[in-house]
């Protein structure tokens, strides 16, 4: 996907991303170091990084841009996204830096920018920095202006701890749950494993060497995790558990070695937490594009159930806004807010534990037990400039459906849903559609399909 559009370097709100040797060059890098440090009017900044073998150029480039601006950089190493949020606030940093191009393939690397609360920059906070890279105009200080680079090792074993203080630890011990593990060889490796063994849990590791050569494509769905799947199953787990590279995002793979999908991490999630009594009927938020298997099981818990725009940083804005009790994105999102308003796969882990070893049932039962709906998600190129007018076109099409034109465009029908949204990291159309069952949802994508293109063509 690399060259739609005829360039693989993505600026946007969400961050910068590109191929290493082509787009992401260290000029640029410098540059958007410098800018981050103007808008942080220098201050203090925690740098984290996953695992690809292109992470050292990248750091060093952006330090130099940050230093130049006179901030001070916390190095905490490789670590995973939400090790890092989390020492921000906890080093009360001014804000945090993320290394890593998370899904996206090994040629791939990006920036990602985060604010003093370890949340990422929202769209006005984005456009702000955009302003700053593109007008040049960067801080500059004097030799005696410049600051120091501290290196802190062990960021991870705060993070594991602030996990460990939301989960019942000896309940999820008495049970020596095995688990299966694949961090794709990325920054999710240390503190899976500390978490898991922390839970008195027997590894069983595939694909858990932090060398940042991934085995297979990061993405975690039912075609990366095939060795997933088999694993768990020739060994025997309790559950398999995977992470991409930069674990903050979670799948899971039932006992049966059965891929559970993304879908299912939030839902388990968010089952678990609305079952306890002192939870149930405070709000659960999602984004658009997340399955209504959340929806039903906020309603049964009499909870509400708001959806946003599609983005981490909507997501955790209204969580804090309406203190909800969970929440997410369906792509293996997990939010928790007692850790943090952010992404993270090890806590989808201790929950996701301590829901069987509390319902005492098996993890293919505890999917069974879930509303069944059938996903199906694809994109379409769709040039970002042409999008607005893609999604008018269809806005009117639609029958008897309700429209929200909130991010894109989601049609709801009382039975089934698509939601068309142009993607902030490619030049595509995404298209996702939910119902009962698979043929139905099948037929919504092609039926959408065809209108978006049908909408370029001009008819
Ligand atoms: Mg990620």
């Amino acid at each position: 996907m690399s060259d739609i559009g005829g360039s693989d370097l993505m600026i946007s709100i969400s961050g910068v991303r590109g191929i290493v040797g082509r787009s992401l060059t260290p000029e640029l890098l410098v540059r958007l170091g410098e800018a981050f440090g103007t808008y942080l009017r220098s201050g203090r900044v925690v740098v984290g990084r996953d695992t690809r073998v292109s992470g050292e150029m990248v750091k060093c480039a952006v330090f130099s841009g940050l230093l130049s601006t006179g901030c001070s950089i916390v190095d905490i190493g490789i670590v995973a996204t939400p090790t890092t949020t989390l020492m921000i606030e906890a080093l009360k940093a001014d804000g945090g830096v993320v290394i890593s191009a998370s899904h996206n393939p090994v040629e791939w690397n990006a920036l990602k920018f985060f604010r003093s609360d370890g949340v990422y920059l929202n769209a006005a906070e984005g456009e702000d920095l955009l302003r700053i890279y593109y007008s040049g105009d960067f801080l500059r200080k004097p030799w005696d202006g410049l600051k120091a680079i501290e290196c802190v090792s062990d960021a991870e074993a705060h993070h594991v701890d602030r996990v460990l203080s939301i989960l019942d630890v000896s309940l999820i011990r008495s049970r020596k749950f095995s688990v299966a593990l694949d961090c794709c060889n990325g920054a999710g490796v240390g503190v899976s494993l500390r978490l898991l063994r922390a839970l008195g849990c027997a590894v069983e590791p595939i694909h858990c060497t932090p060398d940042g050569l991934f085995p297979h494509t990061p993405e975690p769905n039912f075609i990366n995790l095939q060795d997933l799947c088999r694993f768990t199953r020739e060994r025997g787990a309790d559950i398999g558990f995977a992470t991409d590279p930069d674990a903050d995002r979670i799948a899971v793979v039932s006992e049966t070695g059965e891929f559970l999908g993304e879908e299912l991490s939030l839902a388990l999630a968010a089952q678990y937490v609305l079952s306890r009594a002192e939870k149930r009927g405070r709000p659960v938020v999602i984004n658009m594009s997340t399955s209504r298997v959340c929806e039903d099981i906020a309603r049964k818990a009499g909870s509400e159930l708001i959806r946003t725009a599609v983005g981490e940083v909507n997501v955790a804005e209204k969580m804090e806004e309406v203190s909800a009790v969970i929440g997410g994105e369906g792509n293996g999102g997990v939010m928790d807010p007692r850790v943090h308003y952010g992404r993270d796969a090890i806590v989808g882990m201790g929950l996701i534990l301590e829901f069987m070893a509390r319902s005492r049932r098996r993890c293919s039962q505890l999917a069974a037990a879930l509303p069944q709906y059938a996903m199906l998600k694809t994109k379409i190129e769709c040039p970002a400039a042409r999008s607005r007018e893609v999604i008018r076109k269809l806005k009117g099409a639609a029958k008897g459906a309700r429209a929200t034109t909130d991010d894109g465009l989601r049609l709801d029908w009382d039975d089934r849903w698509v939601h068309l949204r142009a993607s902030n990291t490619e030049p595509v159309m995404r298209i996702i559609a939910e119902a009962r069952a698979r043929e139905a949802a099948q037929a919504l994508v092609d039926e959408y399909t065809a209108r978006v293109r049908a909408a370029l063509n001009g008819a």
